[in-house]
C-alpha cells in the first residue's frame, strides 16, 4: 500500500516558513511583500481561487491588493493597470487569473508585467532564464510538485522520472525543475507512443494532462513516486460531480510507492508556493540574500 503524500501538511509547513521569514523581513528590513492579483469577470471557479489567495497572503502577514475588473475592460485599460503596479514600490508580485474572458490577449498581459514580478513565472524572460539554469521566478505548481517529490525523497539525483504534458503552466518548467535535481526526464506528450512502456521505466511520474484517470494502475513501476497534478471533474452518483486526477488513484495505491491525492496533493501547494515567490521577489527587488524558504 503506498504512502499517501498529504498536500495539506506539506503546503502548511511551507506557508510557516514563508511567514516567518516575512516576520524577518518587516522587523529587519521595514519590507512588507505586497502581491496584487488581478480578476477580470466573475468567473465562479476564479472568484474562488483569488479569495483563497487574498486570505493566505494577508495569513503570511503580507500586502494583498485585489484588483476586480468587469468583463468588458479593454486590453489597453489591462496593460495600463499592469503598467502602474509594475511602478509601484508596495508591489513585488503581480499575478493575472487565467484564463482571461473575451477577447483579451493573454500572452501580450502576460509579456508587460515586470519579470522581477511575475510571481507566477510565466514571463519568457523567466521561463527562459529556467531553461537556461539561471535563477528565475518559476511557475508555482511545478514548485509544490517538487517540493511534494522531496517529502519523500530527500535527494532526487540519479533518479528517473517522466513528465506526461507539455505545457508552459506545468509540464515544461517542471522537466526544467528536475533537471536542476539532476533527475534523467523523459517528457510526454499527446503524440508519445506507447505511454504505458515509458512509464513503467520511471521512479518518479508526473501527470499533468487534464484527462480523468488516464494512467492505470498496472502502468506504474512497483515502488514508484507518482504526482498527480490533473483537476478533472466527472460526473457522480445523484447527479453530482467529484473530482478525479489523471491517475487511477485506487488502482496505483496498491503499486505506488507514495502518490498524491486528489483533491488534497498539488493542488494544496500552488497557491503556499505563491507566497514563497512573492517573498523571493521582494527580497530580490530590495537587493536582499533570497530568503530561506
Ligand atoms: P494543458 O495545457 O491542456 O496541457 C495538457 C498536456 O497534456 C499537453 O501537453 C498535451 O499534449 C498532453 N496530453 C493530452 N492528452 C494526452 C494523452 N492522451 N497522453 C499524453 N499526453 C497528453 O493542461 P495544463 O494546464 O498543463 O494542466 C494539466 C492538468 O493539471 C489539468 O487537469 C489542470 O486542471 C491541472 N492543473 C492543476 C493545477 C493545480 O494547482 N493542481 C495547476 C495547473 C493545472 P500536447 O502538447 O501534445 O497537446
Amino acid at each position: 500500500m503506498a504512502r499517501i503524500i498529504d498536500g495539506k501538511v506539506v503546503a502548511a509547513e511551507l506557508r510557516n516558513r514563508v511567514a516567518g521569514e516575512v516576520a524577518r523581513v518587516k522587523s529587519q528590513h521595514d519590507l512588507t511583500p505586497g502581491l496584487a492579483v488581478l480578476l477580470v469577470g466573475n468567473d465562479p471557479a476564479s472568484e474562488v481561487y483569488v479569495r483563497s489567495k487574498h486570505a493566505q497572503t494577508q495569513a503570511a502577514g503580507m500586502a494583498s491588493f485585489e484588483h476586480k475588473l468587469p468583463t468588458d475592460v479593454t486590453q489597453a485599460e489591462l496593460l495600463a493597470l499592469i503598467l502602474k503596479l509594475n511602478r509601484d514600490p508596495a508591489v513585488h508580485g503581480i499575478l493575472v487569473q487565467l484564463p482571461l474572458p473575451g477577447p483579451l490577449n493573454a500572452e501580450a498581459v502576460i509579456h508587460a508585467i515586470d519579470p522581477a514580478k511575475d510571481v507566477d513565472g510565466l514571463h519568457p524572460s523567466n521561463a527562459g532564464r529556467l531553461a537556461g539554469g539561471f535563477a528565475a521566478l518559476t511557475p508555482c505548481t511545478p514548485l509544490g510538485c517538487i517540493l511534494l517529490t522531496k517529502s519523500v525523497h530527500s535527494s532526487l539525483e540519479g533518479m528517473s522520472a517522466i513528465v506526461i504534458g507539455r505545457s508552459n503552466l506545468v509540464g515544461r518548467p517542471l522537466v526544467q525543475l528536475l533537471l536542476n535535481q539532476n533527475v534523467t526526464v523523459t517528457i510526454a506528450h499527446s503524440r508519445s507512443r506507447d505511454l504505458p512502456q515509458l512509464i513503467r521505466r520511471v521512479d518518479l511520474v508526473y501527470a499533468a494532462v487534464g484527462r480523468p484517470e488516464l494512467v492505470r494502475g498496472d502502468w506504474i513501476k512497483p515502488g514508484a513516486t507518482v504526482i498527480d497534478v490533473g483537476i478533472n471533474r466527472t460526473a457522480a452518483e445523484g447527479g453530482k460531480t467529484r473530482l478525479v486526477g489523471d491517475v487511477a488513484f485506487h488502482e496505483a495505491l496498491d503499486i505506488a510507492g507514495a502518490i498524491t491525492p486528489v483533491p488534497g496533493g498539488v493542488g494544496q501547494m500552488t497557491v503556499a508556493c505563491l507566497l514563497a515567490n512573492t517573498l523571493r521577489a521582494a527580497c530580490a527587488i530590495a537587493g536582499l540574500p533570497n530568503p530561506a524558504v
